[in-house]
């Protein structure tokens, strides 16, 4: 894993002398401390439900993406394209509900959703209901940097994603045998609305969206999330994912965040904006707003979950009121950690 030491963004004064012959102070900007999180979904994530080898397979899977997402900042470029590079990773691989291993809809096919925010203008770009797009968060950036909108959704936005060059994949593409039995069983627990949330991969409760917000080394925060939703979720179901302000939020002035959990409850209490409200507004840091949002004001409602949460100065929380979360940062002195239970 990356671990490099960063500067502060200091200016330094550069001497030089012009023709009048007075010495004059120029100023040049050194790079700012960079700083990245993810997470790959929240849930009833518990050790014994994890075998040697699957914890592996996720730890392993978490650190790429730091790294691929990490790298992008080390060499300069954007906070957006860390995050992209990040949740790219974690799409293409059937561990997490993203891409790939996304969940099955009642309907019995996958229908995915994304979003992505930039903190410095506050663009944002957002797909829902995509059946055939490889990568929804590329989408989501498309749909922010190439077109006029915010959000497109199902059959418009994959003829917008062919338009602009994307990768398109049958729906076949996501077909994943373990998660399909899910949605068999899910099918028939749906009376005992608990049950039908049970993971394949965890052998319990959990959601599993990914999602990464990052700091580049001008200043700028970016996040995004990308998600197959809720196992079982009825046509056309929307989560908060895509949902600005909801599961997704980037602001330099504040904080990005990206949530993962129970998505109805975060478009309701619009959670991603309300931790960055509580910054703006209550004075509160990244750690307290997070964690009133999430550890208070979620369960109060009913619902469960957690979020990553980072500002300007690299300072972040990962806050999740669930047994467990996957996630991991590599911090501003590039000291790079995955974990996954609460311990
Ligand atoms: N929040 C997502 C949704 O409700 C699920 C998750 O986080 O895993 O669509």
């Amino acid at each position: 894993m990356v671990k490099l030491l960063f500067p502060l963004l200091i200016v330094i004064a550069v001497g030089c002398t012009p023709k009048n012959g007075k010495k004059v102070a120029l100023t040049e900007a050194k790079p700012g401390p960079i700083t990245l999180v993810i997470h790959g979904g929240a849930g009833n994530i518990l050790r014994e439900n994890l075998t040697p080898e699957k914890e592996t397979a996720y730890r392993e899977r978490l650190t790429a993406a730091l790294d691929s997402g990490y790298a992008v900042l080390e060499r300069g470029g954007k906070s957006t394209e860390a995050v992209i590079a990040a949740i790219r990773i974690m799409e293409d691989s059937p561990l997490f509900n993203a891409g790939k291993g996304a969940v099955f809809t009642s309907e019995g096919i996958n229908e995915l959703d994304a979003a992505i925010m930039d903190g410095s203008n506050l663009m944002a770009g957002a797909v829902a209901g995509v059946t055939t797009i490889k990568n929804p968060i590329t989408a989501a950036y498309a749909v922010m940097t190439q077109s006029e909108h915010v959000m497109l959704t199902g059959k418009g936005a994959e003829k917008f994603a062919g338009e602009q060059g994307l990768e398109i994949v049958p729906n076949s593409y996501f077909f994943d045998s373990t998660r399909y039995q899910q949605l068999i069983k899910a099918k028939a627990n749906e009376k005992n609305h608990e049950a039908q949330w049970i993971d394949p991969y965890i052998k319990d409760k959990k959601f599993g969206t990914v999602g990464c917000v990052a700091l580049d080394q001008y200043g700028n925060l970016a996040a995004g999330t990308s998600t197959g939703g809720m196992t079982n979720k009825k046509y056309g179901r929307v989560g908060d994912a895509p949902i600005i302000g909801a599961g997704t939020y980037a602001e330099n002035a504040t904080c990005a965040v990206s949530g993962t959990g129970w998505g109805e409850f975060y478009i309701r209490l619009s959670a991603a904006h309300d931790i960055a409200s509580l910054m703006k507004y209550a004075g509160l840091t990244v750690q307290q707003a997070a964690d009133s949002v999430i550890l208070k004001k979620l369960p109060a409602l009913g619902g469960n979950g957690g979020a990553i949460v980072l500002d300007r100065q690299g300072n972040f929380a990962l806050p999740f009121c669930t047994p467990g979360m996957y996630r991991g940062y590599i911090t501003r002195k590039g000291e790079g950690k995955v974990f996954i239970f609460k311990d």
